[in-house]
């Protein structure tokens, strides 16, 4: 370790901060599938959608040709306050597993929410305050999302309603708190306040709920309440062209140092933090410029990328919102209650689904103990106490790593490290006494969620 020169954080200095988001689509030969009209199948027009989001929101969800997006200026203050974020060249942890290679994070949990998905919030947030609504809806599952929304509404003087999925409501009643703080109402979804909550409670009663059946809610709400819109924190287009700011910042790093990575690897819940970690890397996989491995890792008990199927589904349960082409374990699959690490949502980007189905990018799943065994020897090494979803890509990056150790191999690894997991403490509860197992969902499972996707040609 004696002779490295690259410092253990990489910070970028003010004047180096991206001043543009980066749309990956404008460099992708095949385009992701559009948003398509439920009940007749047509693509989405910017009016259809029009109720149910922004306006500027709308016209950067459909636009697949603009490159860049400059920052607007509120946006770009906004950020100052909590970026850049470091990339971390992992020493310790290489020391630890006594590898040859080369490990770098790049961590997006030093803000309040504890995660990368303020990028997306503060943006959104921003272009409904500009359209001059009063205020947004939107779901949170583990509640990451619902916290950032909350921050970025309070930050601007929106209001801010969360649809929280009850099964984490009840699991994490102190995320619940911190969106009080800020300002943000929170329903336990389902809940009997929306005629499709009630639809849902009749139907399934005793329901967990899902992040699904938590969409269906506050879109509707979004579209019967007078100026208010709906927000979502993952999956969009937008949103990944938002979170570019992540692999913007990492490129740059990367490069004042004349690092090349490897390999980058991340977890893959709805896919905007993978999406926006890999944003500049894979563009110049796809002009042909430079070649990377790139791993989106995933719980073995949501498999979307590798067990799902690539074909237009529901976004939600309710099956109120668009159809989406995506790689989907069908609307209505929901993770066995004893799954902790997050990552449910069973749909992903259309982006990376076209990426992947393309052969851009690689998946692979793994099992949520595996995981919670990654996220300790990451605290115990590296010092920071992670999110069970980034350890995801902890897991697939030590376990990269442990393979150069057998082969001799310096491979420079980068993975995402999303977000803190100070909420988390009932799930590594469960894993420290013990009691943390594996479900893994049967094909016959999987098949008879399938039967149930729309019938699309
Ligand atoms: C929400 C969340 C994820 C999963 O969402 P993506 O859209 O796939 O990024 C991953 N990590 C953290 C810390 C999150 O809060």
């Amino acid at each position: 370790m004696a002779n490295e020169t690259i410092p253990y954080k990489i910070y970028l200095e003010e004047s180096e901060m991206p001043r543009y988001w980066y749309n990956v689509r404008a460099d992708m030969k095949n385009k992701p599938a559009p948003l398509i009209n439920p009940a007749t199948h047509e693509p989405m027009s910017a009016s259809d959608l029009a109720p149910v989001f922004c306006d500027e929101l709308i016209a950067q969800e459909l636009d697949n040709d603009t490159r860049e997006y400059p920052i607007p200026q509120e946006i770009l203050g906004f950020y100052k306050m909590y970026r850049p974020s470091p990339l971390v060249r992992a020493y310790c942890l290489e020391e630890k597993l006594q590898t040859p290679a080369k490990i770098y994070y790049k961590f997006e949990g030093n803000n309040t929410s504890g995660s990368h998905k303020l990028n997306s919030a503060i943006a959104q947030a921003y272009y409904a305050k500009k359209q001059g609504l009063k205020g947004v809806t939107t779901e949170t599952g583990a509640g990451q999302w619902g916290t950032a929304l909350s921050m970025a509404c309070a930050y601007l003087g929106l209001d801010c309603k969360v649809y929280m999925v009850k099964v984490s409501y009840e699991q994490k009643p102190f995320r619940r708190e911190v969106m009080r703080t800020y300002g943000a109402s929170v329903t336990p979804s389902p809940s009997d306040t929306t005629s499709i909550g009630r639809k849902i409670l009749a139907e399934h009663p005793g329901t967990t709920g899902s992040l699904g059946c938590a969409i269906s809610e506050a879109v509707e709400v979004a579209t019967s309440t007078p100026g208010y819109r709906y927000v979502l924190g993952s999956v969009l287009n937008q949103v990944l062209l938002h979170q570019s700011v992540i692999g913007l910042e990492t490129k740059i790093a990367l490069d004042k140092y004349g690092i090349k990575p490897d390999i980058i690897i991340g977890c893959a819940g709805g896919g905007s933090n993978l999406g926006g970690l890999i944003s500049p890397f894979m563009g110049e996989k796809l002009r042909g410029e430079a070649d990377y491995r790139i791993i989106a890792v995933e719980p073995a008990s949501c498999p979307s990328f590798t067990r799902g199927v690539f074909a237009y589904d529901f976004c939600d349960t309710g099956m109120v919102c668009p159809l989406a082409k995506m790689y989907t374990l069908g609307a209505d699959y929901i993770p066995a209650p004893n799954h902790a690490g997050g990552l449910r949502y069973h749909g992903m980007s259309p982006v990376l689904s076209q990426l992947y189905h393309d052969g851009y990018m690689e998946a692979t799943s793994v099992p949520q103990t595996k995981v919670f065994e990654a996220a300790e020897f990451f605290a115990r090494s590296e010092g920071i106490l992670p999110a069970p979803e980034s350890s995801h890509a902890i897991r697939v990056a030590i376990d990269e790593a442990l393979k150069c150790k057998e082969t001799g191999e310096e491979k420079t690894i980068v993975f995402g490290l999303s977000g803190t997991g100070y909420f988390d403490l009932v799930a590594y509860q469960k894993f420290n006494d013990g009691l943390m197992d594996d479900y893994i969902p049967t094909d016959e499972e999987l098949q008879e969620s399938f039967s149930k996707l729309p019938k699309v040609d």
